[in-house]
């Protein structure tokens, strides 16, 4: 069998890195599986400014490269590969990339969720120059301008009224003619003189060649097109926690996100915690996730610490 690590963390978001750097500085060195795409929603995102200590603001992928360059400092070793397959199932845990065989007494996963996108081309060239999912984050960046948002469910509504303080308009563009959104968001959404509704409608298209000039609009009824004038497009349509290597081995909610214990980041396994997006569809912020890998490697340590006594007291 391979060497047994104290620690393998796996995922390289906020939550991870944090993780990193606080099991690194309890002299666990730390195995940090960082993927292919490394470094989490941040690196997707163009300016960040609600993260302390940063009063200039910092481009997330920066904020990254720091953080990464942080857990570094205190011995964990990098990975740059994406896991294939877990076993938590027994002792030590399994981790593998390919074929290569990690053993670890103690897991942390940190593997973050994933916006769900709309799958245009033009959105994926304007990510973070004007389309933007997380509208806590950029919202700030639109004042006084026309902005759109896609989708009908709560996150969308909730994001809606959030941008209202900064939009002169927001424009709910959703597939359906009912909101799925909770009774009382959709009250609050209809009584809201700044947000209106182009129901039966999906985007088409985004145009514009370094910023949102207009977005085009296709009816899901007729197909007809329009154009709708707004500088800036929310997609708001949900995310799916990258939860599918964890699926039979850790214990998933209804929506596939890592349960927890309450106030703590234990799982449904002794050894193993989550932290970050993968277990929290609530707040979802890159400070938010830190602290959670914070709790996790603090919650790691003791665990194994609690271990080793009982290993040599059996008490
Ligand atoms: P959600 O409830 O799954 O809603 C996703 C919305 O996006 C739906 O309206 C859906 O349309 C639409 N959609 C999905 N795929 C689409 C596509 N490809 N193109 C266009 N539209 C698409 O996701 P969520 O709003 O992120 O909420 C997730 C969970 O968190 C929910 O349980 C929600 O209640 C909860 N939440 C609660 C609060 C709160 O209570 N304050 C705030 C945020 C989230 P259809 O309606 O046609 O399916």
């Amino acid at each position: 069998m391979s060497a047994v690590h104290d620690l393998l963390i796996v995922g390289s978001g906020p939550s991870g890195l944090t993780a990193a750097l606080y099991a690194g500085r309890a002299n666990l060195a730390p195995v940090l599986f960082e993927g292919i795409a490394a470094g989490g929603q941040l690196m997707l995102t163009t300016e960040v400014e609600n993260f302390p200590g940063f009063p200039d603001g910092i481009l997330g992928p920066e904020l990254m490269m720091k953080f990464r360059e942080q857990a570094g400092r205190f011995g964990t070793e990098f990975v740059t590969a994406d896991v294939d397959r877990v076993d938590f199932s027994a002792r030590p845990f399994g981790v593998w990339v390919g074929d290569t065989e990690y053993r670890a007494r103690s897991v942390i996963v940190s593997t973050g969720a994933s916006a769900r996108m709309l799958g245009l081309e033009s959105e994926a060239r304007l990510l973070g120059h004007g389309v933007s999912t997380c509208a806590t984050c950029d919202g700030f960046f639109f004042r006084d301008k026309p902005l759109g948002i896609v989708g009908g469910g709560d996150s969308a509504i909730e994001e809606a009224l959030f941008l209202t303080k900064f939009a002169t308009k927001v424009v709910v563009i959703h597939r359906r003619d009912g909101l799925r959104a909770s009774k009382i968001m959709q009250d609050r959404a209809f009584a809201n003189e700044k947000i209106e509704f182009r129901w039966n409608s999906e985007v088409a298209d985004i145009v514009g060649d370094h910023a949102v000039e207009h977005v085009v609009l296709r009816d899901t009824v007729t197909g007809d097109t329009s154009t709708l004038d707004v500088q800036g497009l929310f997609v708001t349509i949900g995310h799916d926690p990258n939860t599918a290597l964890f699926t039979g081995q850790l214990d998933l909610d209804a929506d596939g996100y890592i349960v927890t214990v309450p106030g703590s980041t234990r799982t449904s396994v002794e050894g193993v915690f989550a932290a970050g997006d993968v277990q929290d569809h609530v707040y979802r912020q890159a400070i938010t996730a830190a602290g959670s890998g914070c709790m996790a490697a603090i919650e790691a340590e003791r665990w194994l610490a609690h271990a080793d006594h009982h290993a040599r007291t059996g008490a």
